[in-house]
């Protein structure tokens, strides 16, 4: 779950996610021949493959963010061998929450718990996006996966996207995060995602005209840009204020945590919703109307849209006292005005993967 910087990752720039205390489980056992069993507790049947000649295309079936992770797996020199393995998933399918990045990222730890070699988790991290990228062939970036292998209880994790430097920030301990799923998503045509990642390339290529060291809009300030405007066309303009004031508030917003200054934090998230709105134009109906529904809430500190847009969810954060009477009163609010209910979780930063004990098999 991404609290702020939405937008900034294909642009080098910094995101503040935190994991979220929902576990994607799996279970694995070594078998004497090369099998490899897969089963889910989500869905009825399994998967059999080998481990010597794993597939080389997707299925189209939910073993393929297995078998993209495996084959990632074999590429970075871990031995693949027959076993069952067993997923089971707290994490909602389809709603914001990556539940694909957890079912990658347990996975991978799984499989190469049998080959005695252990990959830097930052590997682990990247080699679960390829599979995504390649095998799967979703254009994700790394931020989901990241924080499922990096997430710290109370705290949420600082990416520069660029460099994959992270640093953790605490959580006061008094906020709740409150996920609210509109239950929309939009399919647009044109591929706006690919035409916002254009529109940004195209201010990066003008502005590096003027200043030669700019390779993307992490590198431009604000003066910079501002300075520019009457240079770039208008709507390059918009999507590129967006990407540099958003990576000015999420380091902002990083400082005001160390403060305990929650309040400046929600006026942060606030102006990020208003950008992604107005300049980066990736809202909708739905969104900013849940994002008005919290307005006025008791304990409300702040909310915005999170994810790449559309749809999708807001996130908000909440005074850990109001928290459970806030999501239901936003999933009424938002049910009166839009006449759906929507999925809210109230949950806060949580560890990332890990192994979890040895059992012997019964
Ligand atoms: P999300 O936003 O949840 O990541 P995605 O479409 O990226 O949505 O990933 C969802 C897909 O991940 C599911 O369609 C399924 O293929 C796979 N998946 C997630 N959870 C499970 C599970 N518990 N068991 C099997 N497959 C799962
Ligand atoms: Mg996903």
């Amino acid at each position: 779950m991404n609290l702020i910087g939405e937008h900034t990752d294909y642009n080098d720039g910094f995101v503040l996610p935190s994991a979220i205390g929902f576990y994607a489980h799996v279970a694995i056992a070594p078998r004497s021949d090369d099998k490899i069993l897969l089963k889910s507790t989500a869905y009825d049947g399994q998967f059999e493959f080998h481990a010597a000649g794993l597939p080389e295309q997707k299925q189209d079936v939910w073993a393929d963010y297995v078998l993209g992770v495996a084959h990632q797996l074999k590429r970075a020199g871990i031995p693949l061998t027959g076993a069952n393995l067993l997923l089971h998933s707290e994490v909602p399918v389809g709603s914001g929450l990556s539940s694909s990045a957890a079912l990658e990222v347990a996975s991978a730890l799984a499989l190469q718990s049998l080959s005695g070699k252990t990959l830097p988790l930052q590997q682990i991290a990247k080699l679960c996006q390829s599979a995504e990228n390649e095998f799967v062939g979703a254009h994700v970036g790394i931020m989901d996966q990241f924080v499922s292998c990096f997430g710290k209880e109370g705290h949420a994790v600082l990416i520069d996207c660029r460099s994959l430097d992270f640093e953790l920030v605490p959580i006061p301990s008094n906020a709740d995060f409150v996920i609210c799923n509109t239950m929309v998503k939009h399919e647009l045509s044109g591929g706006e995602y690919n035409q916002r990642r254009a529109q940004c390339e195209e201010g990066v290529l003008i502005l590096s005209k003027f200043y030669p060291g700019i390779k993307a809009l992490r590198d431009v300030s604000v003066e910079q840009l501002i300075g520019h405007e009457s240079d770039l066309p208008a709507i390059v303009y918009r999507r590129c204020l967006h990407v540099v004031l958003e990576n000015a508030r999420t380091l902002d917003a990083v400082k005001c945590f160390a403060s305990d200054d929650l309040a400046t934090v929600g006026q942060l998230m606030r102006a990020s919703h208003e950008s992604l709105r107005d300049l980066y134009e990736v809202s909708c109906a739905e969104l900013d109307t849940m994002v008005e529904s919290a307005q006025g809430l008791p304990g409300f500190i702040g909310g915005r849209m999170t994810g790449g847009g559309f749809g999708g969810c807001t996130i908000n954060l909440v005074e850990r006292a109001n928290s459970q009477e806030f999501a239901k009163e936003v999933a009424a609010r938002y049910k009166a005005r839009i006449g759906i209910s929507p999925d809210v979780f109230v949950c806060s930063a949580a560890n990332g993967a890990g192994v979890e004990a040895d059992h012997a098999a019964v």
